[in-house]
């Protein structure tokens, strides 16, 4: 039988007690081993990261295929692999696996890319989802994870920025056990390579690059070379099962869209900012902006680092695009948008009232109350006197802040050129993507 392209999609088969969608398609990569080829690097998938049903980072996966079977039979073999999967693990109410094969280049077709699009940065309902599928000809089976699985097929096409995840899985018997990963050697690593995103918190000398929790995943390395990706294997000292690398779309903000903020969206908008910003215990910083319509509260969160730095510097008339979620509490009357990224466009003028200067000596005058006029420190002169304006230098400065590296989400950017595809599909060997342990 001649191969034809196929795109398997799958989402939601992970619960809160453990497994993983990119775990299972792991599983799936070895089983189809001999009989597909690949045409393109597995997928990592992130969809927009404020849906509040998802697990942890609103993963699917794609494996895009030169298959020599019957879709329908690869199907039904699929779906009993993921039910083999999903049934030891209740899922949460509303959770359930979705699987998709698609024929063809569904990354051509404009209605899966506005799925795509759309579920990067919105709410996509199941109809929605099942109404693109039927309408480019693709099989699907299962709940909710469909609209995941659906809006991932035409994601990281020719010409999208991407980057890579290398991921190692534990073996069944460590799941829950403390993950042994060594963050000296990881540091090491970071720092002989240019290529590298996000797998450490120089301050804390940790690697974020290791979850918590019961799931499979060992450590996901992140960065644009796989050849300085697989090096990370020195740095594990506990033996992991298997070990996938992923082409994702994290760390390229594509999520980052939206332009009209509503609950659950994923927005990048110009505003201006219309308070001083006010520091709350934590570290957090809240300040109020607006986009000439309406007005919201713009919070940065302690653990971003410069970002939360940089909004402290803030001042009313400032103009700044950020991008972020936008979240359904509003304490101060206003929704909430937890910035991921901002751009400093305009930085306002700012003013100070100040007492006059000594006529006499030149020192500054100090006030003597309300109305009462003003007295030199230094000769004792006493005068009647006026306010002076003064210009404040701004600290602040114009450019783009982002996260603490090691602690940005998934999606966020973190200022990285980053590589694109000019084609597709391409022949990938499944092992170069696929080492077992
Ligand atoms: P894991 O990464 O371990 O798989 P997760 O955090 O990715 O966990 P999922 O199990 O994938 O969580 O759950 C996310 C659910 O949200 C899926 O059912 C998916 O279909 C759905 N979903 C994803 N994006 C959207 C969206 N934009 N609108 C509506 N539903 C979405």
């Amino acid at each position: 039988m001649e191969h034809q392209l196929l795109s398997v999609a799958i989402d939601d088969t992970d619960s809160q007690y453990g497994g993983c969608t990119t775990h299972l398609t792991g599983l799936i990569l070895k089983e189809l081993g001999n009989r597909a080829l690949l045409a393109d690097y597995p997928l990592l998938v992130r969809l927009n990261p404020n849906i509040p049903w998802r697990t942890r980072g609103n993963a699917a996966t794609v494996l895009r295929l030169l298959y020599d079977g019957d879709p329908k039979e690869l199907m039904e073999t699929l779906w009993s692999i993921i039910e083999e999967y999903t049934e030891p693990r209740p899922p949460l109410p509303g959770k359930s696996p979705g699987l998709v094969v698609a024929p063809g280049r569904p990354w051509e077709s404009e209605r899966l890319r506005w799925l795509y699009r759309k579920a990067l940065s919105d709410v996509v309902t199941l109809d929605v989802a099942t109404e693109s599928l039927s309408k480019y000809g693709a099989l699907w089976r299962g709940g909710r994870g469909v609209i995941g699985a659906a809006s991932s097929l035409a994601a990281l096409s020719p010409g999208e920025p991407y980057t890579f995840e290398l991921t190692f899985y534990r073996r069944p018997e460590n799941w829950g056990s403390r993950r042994c990963v060594y963050s000296d050697k990881v540091a090491y690593l970071e720092g002989q390579s240019s290529s590298t995103l996000n797998n450490l918190e120089i301050d804390e000398g940790t690697t974020s690059a290791a979850p918590g929790g019961p799931d499979p995943v060992l450590a996901g390395f992140r960065g644009t070379d796989p050849g300085e990706l697989w090096r990370f294997d020195e740095a594990l000292c506990e033996r992991p099962h298997f070990a996938v690398l992923y082409r994702s779309n994290q760390h390229t903000g594509v999520h980052l869209q939206a332009q009209e903020p509503r609950i659950y969206r994923s927005v990048n908008i110009t505003v201006t900012v219309r308070s001083p910003p006010l520091k709350l215990p934590g570290g957090h910083v809240i300040v109020e902006v607006s986009d000439g319509m309406n007005s919201y509260d713009a919070a940065f969160y302690e653990d971003s680092g410069p970002l939360a730095r940089a909004a402290e510097l803030l001042y009313p008339g400032d103009v700044i695009i950020i991008a972020g979620g936008v979240r359904p509490y509003s304490p101060r009357g206003k929704l909430t948008i937890s910035v991921e990224a901002m751009k400093v466009v305009g930085v306002a003028q700012r003013r100070v009232q100040v007492p006059p200067r000594c006529p006499r000596c030149g020192a500054r005058m100090e006030s003597l109350g309300r109305g009462k006029g003003y007295r030199c420190p230094r000769c004792g002169l006493r005068s009647s006197g006026h306010k002076q304006s003064l210009v404040v230098e701004r600290e602040l400065l114009p450019g783009s802040y982002y996260y603490k590296i090691g602690r940005a989400r998934h999606l966020s950017p973190v200022g990285a050129r980053l590589p694109t595809m000019d084609r597709l599909p391409v022949t990938i060997n499944v092992s170069d993507v696929l080492r077992v342990y």
